[in-house]
């Protein structure tokens, strides 16, 4: 009786799961299998100088579904980020673009790239060795590695999150502070943390120029970076009103639609190549 019961409760309850939970389990069933099926890509977009040369890039992850076409990441990395999931996929885009820094190099063409680590994946044990495996099994040089990073890294033991970033910054990897200013930021932790970039949230930026609150706040980190000896990149920078806001004000290095949007890995290359 009692089992009819539970059953009948389950049937309940799978009635009532609204059709948005059902899409979110299938969508992480099919993401579990996406990275072995060769279904994620690489994609990269120009950081600029106040020159409008490139001196960078951004990895940034793709998932070219077969029945959904390109899904971009906001559609899967925070389902990816609730799970082990992320791990994986982390793994997948440091090793792209390790082998893209090896093959950069190789063709004496060599440029910084930043790739995004999520918290889960950086507080793994092994994160150390496994970056320090990556590198070495791609011939890649570390110096040219940037691993962006967001303040949700830093709860937990904060010692052993900065010894990590120092073991890292020894081999000649470097950290960039990501989506600065929109998480539990803390400047007792930034002061105390081995990175060496800030990267200014696109929310800030977008109304940089519209805004008097959100100039204030853009001015309020360029002096901070400045202070604390930190390039900075701006993220989202859209026009060219924009981009003239901050160069007035200090050596930003820019990111954003006006200079490019984020390319499959095969086109950039062959533009950066010329
Ligand atoms: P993010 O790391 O802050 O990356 C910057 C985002 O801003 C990218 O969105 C980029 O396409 C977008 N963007 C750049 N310039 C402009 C602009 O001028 N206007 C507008 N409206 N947007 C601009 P994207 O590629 O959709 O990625 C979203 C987020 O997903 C990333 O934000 C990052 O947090 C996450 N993500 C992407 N790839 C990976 C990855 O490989 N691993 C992890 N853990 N997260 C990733
Ligand atoms: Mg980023
Ligand atoms: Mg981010
Ligand atoms: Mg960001």
């Amino acid at each position: 009786e009692a089992k009819a019961e539970g059953g009948a409760r389950v049937v309940f309850f799978e009635a009532a799961m609204g059709d948005a939970v059902r899409e979110r389990f299938r969508l992480e069933r099919e993401l579990r299998l996406a990275i072995g099926e060769n279904q994620l890509r690489l994609y990269l977009q120009p950081q600029v100088d106040a020159a409008g040369l490139q001196v960078g890039c951004e990895a940034l992850v793709r998932w070219q579904h077969p029945e959904r076409g390109l899904v971009p990441p906001i559609m899967f990395i925070p389902l990816a980020e609730s799970s082990e999931l992320i791990v994986s996929l982390d793994r997948w885009m440091l090793a792209e673009v390790c082998r893209l820094l090896a093959q950069l190099k190789r063709e004496g063409h060599p440029l910084r790239i930043s790739v995004n680590i999520s918290p889960r994946h950086f507080r793994r044990e092994d994160f150390v060795d496994e970056v320090k495996r990556l590198l070495a099994a791609s011939g890649a040089d570390a110096s040219y590695l940037v691993l962006e990073v967001t303040e949700g890294m830093v709860i937990g033991d904060v010692n052993d999150v900065i010894a990590k970033m120092n073991k890292l910054k020894e081999m000649g990897v470097q950290f960039s502070m990501d989506d600065f200013g929109t998480g539990y930021s803390s400047l007792a932790y930034l002061k105390r943390l081995p990175i060496h970039e800030l990267k200014i949230d696109k929310g800030f930026i977008q109304d940089s120029t519209s805004d008097s609150n959100d100039a204030a706040l853009v001015e309020t980190i360029l002096s901070v970076a400045q202070h604390m000896n930190l390039q900075v990149v701006a993220e989202g920078v859209e026009t060219q009103e924009q981009a003239d806001f901050l160069n007035a004000r200090a050596k930003v290095i820019h990111q954003g639609y006006l200079f490019g949007r984020p390319e499959p890995v095969d086109t950039w290359l062959e533009r950066h190549r010329a």
